[in-house]
């Protein structure tokens, strides 16, 4: 916790001074700025930043509110003191602070702007979501390009599902970005695509569905979830050859996720008369990755369900060396064991792989916010991230724990 208040403090800050920026330029024109100086050169700023930094934000309260006093009130230091008193979830008490600034007479168009950004952010952490929406869009009313409003807006949006802003939002951002940020807003702009491709699923409008899951794909070949879903829409439609050949490309483009399709890979290739296309698939993953366990999971019971059932136990064997904490595995072990009626060779062999292992129900963690979930998820719900779920992983062979953490996609 400690870590997130730092980080969410220094933000607070951050956007006051960047207030405060705009705020000088004015001021200067003004001929006012001695006031700005005046509360620099007092202790109590030096003081309130500093306790600010440590993370005492009561503390840092009440040295600012002085500065301010000695100052003459710069709007600057209230806009700080405002989004500190957010900070410590004193949402009313930020408002009122924000709110008394936009009374003040004389307010030049970017520090109006930046006094509603910080009473948007109030709003929002209040789950006043249409006043923070009228807040923000007012923001890019008075200063178009503003950053913290449109990633704010595009947050609502899309906890609002709605998908077609959160879009237009988005693009504004990229627009505006530079060309090494430009990854990120594709991977994200395509998530929003497949959100709007599901969207049009769920009325049945095959056509709109599958142009937005192609323009996902488009835009990042690495959408995992488009073509899971571009593949379910051609399977609907009794594309299965289509159907096949997108997941087909999803293991291709992204062979660690590649796993997700394997359920509907098992079943649609033998519709095309390719029944050993899958076992096929699956022995072709584990040469390319000697560390695929899900391909050897589902190689195993691909296997057991024709009976090869020892060769399947083989597989989910190696399988649990590499990852003992897979409770599938240990599901299939067990259902296969049972089947053999429980030879003893068998069963001591899988106690012997098992004794130095440890075992959690929620491998999936968010690298952002450390969110776990049993599920391999999109976006985040604690955080609203778009793909920041990695799998976390406990060595065997470490006595000490160390974890492994393996990326989804290299990005
Ligand atoms: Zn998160």
């Amino acid at each position: 916790m400690a870590p997130y208040i730092t980080l969410a403090a220094l933000v607070a800050l951050l956007v006051g001074l960047a207030a405060g920026k705009a705020w000088e330029r004015y001021k200067l024109q003004d001929g006012r700025w001695i006031d700005r100086r005046r509360a620099r050169e007092s202790p109590h700023f030096m003081l309130g930043l500093n306790y600010l930094v440590a993370d005492q934000i009561d503390h840092a309260i009440e040295e600012l509110t002085l500065a301010a006093d000695v100052a003459g009130e710069p709007l600057e230091i209230h806009l700080i003191l405002g989004n500190l008193y957010r900070e410590k979830g004193q949402v009313g008490r930020a408002i009122q602070e924000h709110q008394s600034l936009l009374q003040r007479a004389n307010l030049r168009k970017l520090e109006q702007a930046s006094v509603l950004l910080c009473l948007g952010l109030d709003y929002k952490a209040g789950g006043f979501v249409d006043r923070a929406l009228e807040a923000f869009s007012e923001v890019l009313r008075l200063d178009p390009g503003n950053e913290y409003a449109l990633s704010n807006l595009e947050k609502l949006y899309e906890e609002q599902h709605l998908w077609n802003e959160a879009y237009a939002t988005r693009q504004k951002l990229a627009a505006a970005s530079s060309d090494t940020q430009r990854p990120k807003h594709q991977m994200i702009l395509a998530f929003i695509e497949d959100e709007l491709g599901r969207d049009a699923l769920k009325r049945m409008d095959y056509a709109e569905a599958t142009r937005h899951f192609s323009a996902a794909i488009e835009l990042d070949a690495k959408s995992t979830p488009a073509y899971l879903s571009l593949g379910d829409v051609q399977f609907y439609q009794g594309r299965t050859a289509d159907a096949v050949a997108t997941w087909e490309r999803l293991v291709a483009t992204t062979p660690d996720r590649g796993y997700l399709a394997f359920s509907r890979l098992e079943s649609a290739y033998p519709k095309l008369g390719r029944a050993d296309s899958f076992p096929d698939l699956c022995r072709r993953l584990i040469a390319e990755n000697p560390q695929d366990w899900r391909a050897r999971l589902a190689l195993a019971r691909h296997l057991s369900s024709r009976h090869a059932l020892r060769e399947g136990l083989d597989l989910l064997f190696e399988a649990l060396a590499i990852n003992p904490h897979a409770l599938a595995l240990h599901q299939a072990i067990w259902e296969m064991l049972s089947a053999l009626n429980l030879p003893q060779t068998l069963v001591d062999r899988y106690v012997e792989l098992t004794r130095s292992s440890i075992f959690y129900l929620d491998p999936h963690i968010c690298v952002r916010c450390r969110y776990r979930s049993t599920e391999l998820l999109w976006q985040c719900p604690h955080c609203h991230e778009w793909n920041t779920f990695v799998e976390e992983r406990i060595s065997p062979k470490d006595q000490d724990v160390a974890l492994i953490e393996t990326t989804n996609s290299e990005r």
